[in-house]
């Protein structure tokens, strides 16, 4: 098989990673260099809509469907509306997101956007092969899809989850929701559990929104168990009857400690759910991939390579992060019970400091005195360190 054409780099995997990795890529290579980014899929269909919070608006001004200064967070006694400034939370459509890189790199002769599966990658020479009996050579390769069935987690050692969610966009005939708030986290249950389960509401109007039932759990869930909470939560605690379900939305994000086998050096890079960009505790991505991914761009144009420390986070963060997922993620301490004295005991602002990686050593302790059951969290850090494991 001969090999088609050379490029100084490919995106294997042209999603949410490979997709911001292109745009980066965009603002620093040279006019002689080329870029080809390989996805299965023509990326036409809304596949996903992300939420994040942020302080940074550049992708959210030009992109986002809508943009919140204010959370509430809702337990069985519980319930406070909080402004998160400086950050602001905000979603974005994957369609969205797709069709801006589609434009800003439809009229760049350096790169090059094709729809084919990739089937294997030459780690030593670059050589990327598709499905359809091609093959192309990369300088520099980054790979961002996800071969899950090709994972095996000794789960004696990790964490291993699911954030399972079912969403449904509705609109109302009459006002329901409060458009200037996210509901963050709502544990009004339909059945007692230790798990971490809670409604979350994204509303685009007073009769718009996204409303969506999520579990942290070990064992997934049939979706008619999600679509039986959705309609009790409808029922009981929205009071409403007269609605439409215009889009629904179930799938999981995986929640693990696990240490993805990471390639930083090497002409593979792993980029996105592959690298481990997703936050275990939380199963959010979109702002790490972000930040990761400048910081990998940045260390390219000025140091010429990428190293461990531009995309690993650093290892007490994934230390406190593993205990706490080992913790809510198991129900060891109720979600409820975890999240509502964390919301009660610090500033969002504090909290969304401490899951972006930027808080102090003082402040990472002051936030493991604040929850409940804390000497359960000092315990699991303690197993996870003691497991010796890399996580
Ligand atoms: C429904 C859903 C909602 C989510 N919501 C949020 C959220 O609100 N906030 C948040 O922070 N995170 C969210 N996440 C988690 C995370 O942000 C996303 O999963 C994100 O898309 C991960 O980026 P990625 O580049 O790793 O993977 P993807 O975006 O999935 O990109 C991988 C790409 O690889 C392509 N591909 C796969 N196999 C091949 C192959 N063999 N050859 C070529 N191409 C291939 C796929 O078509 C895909 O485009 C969500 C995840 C899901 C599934």
């Amino acid at each position: 098989m001969s090999t088609n054409k050379t490029y100084d780099y490919i995106l294997a995997g042209g999603g949410l990673s490979g997709q911001m990795m292109a745009l980066e890529l965009q603002k620093v290579i040279r006019e002689d260099e080329r870029v080809l980014m390989i996805d299965k899929s023509d990326k036409t269909e809304n596949d996903r809509t992300w939420s994040y919070w942020s302080t940074d608006r550049n992708l959210t001004d030009v992109l986002a469907r809508k943009v919140w200064n204010q959370i509430k967070v809702s337990g069985k006694d519980f319930s406070k509306e909080m402004s998160i400034d400086p950050y602001h939370y905000a979603t974005i459509r994957g369609i969205d997101f797709y069709n801006f890189t589609k434009k800003e790199l439809e009229n760049d002769k350096r790169f090059d956007c094709i729809t084919a599966v990739v089937e294997e990658i030459d780690e030593t020479n670059g050589v990327v092969k598709t499905t359809d009996g091609k093959s192309y050579q990369g300088n520099l390769i980054f790979k961002s899809y996800f071969e899950s069935d090709k994972l095996e987690i000794p789960k004696e050692d990790y964490s291993v989850l699911y954030q399972q969610f079912k969403g449904w966009f509705v609109k109302t005939e009459e006002p329901v929701f409060d458009p200037d708030t996210v509901t963050f986290m709502d544990f009004s249950t339909l059945e007692d559990t230790h798990e971490t389960r809670f409604f979350y509401i994204l509303p685009f109007s007073e009769t718009e929104a996204l409303v969506e039932y999520t579990a942290f759990t070990a064992n997934r869930m049939e979706e008619q168990v999600y679509d039986d909470h959705l309609n009790w939560y409808f029922k009981e605690k929205l009071k409403v009857s007269n609605f439409e379900i215009e889009e629904k939305e179930f799938d999981f994000i995986p929640m693990t400690d696990y240490p993805f086998p990471q390639k930083i050096n090497g002409r593979v890079i792993t980029i996105g759910t592959t690298a481990a960009f997703i936050k275990g505790s939380t199963g959010y991505c979109f702002s790490r991939t972000q930040e990761k991914i400048k910081g990998m761009v940045r260390a390219l144009s000025t140091k010429g390579k990428i190293e461990e420390s531009d995309i690993v986070s650093p290892f007490h963060f994934r230390l406190f992060d593993s205990a706490m997922l080992e913790v809510t993620g198991k129900g060891i301490v109720p979600g409820e019970r975890f999240f509502i004295s964390l919301f009660k005991k610090m500033a969002p602002e504090f909290l969304f400091r401490f899951l972006d990686e930027k808080a102090s050593m003082r402040e990472i302790i002051r936030t493991m005195f604040a929850v409940p059951g804390k000497g359960k969290l000092v315990i699991a850090t303690i197993q996870k360190l003691m497991i010796g494991n890399k996580i």
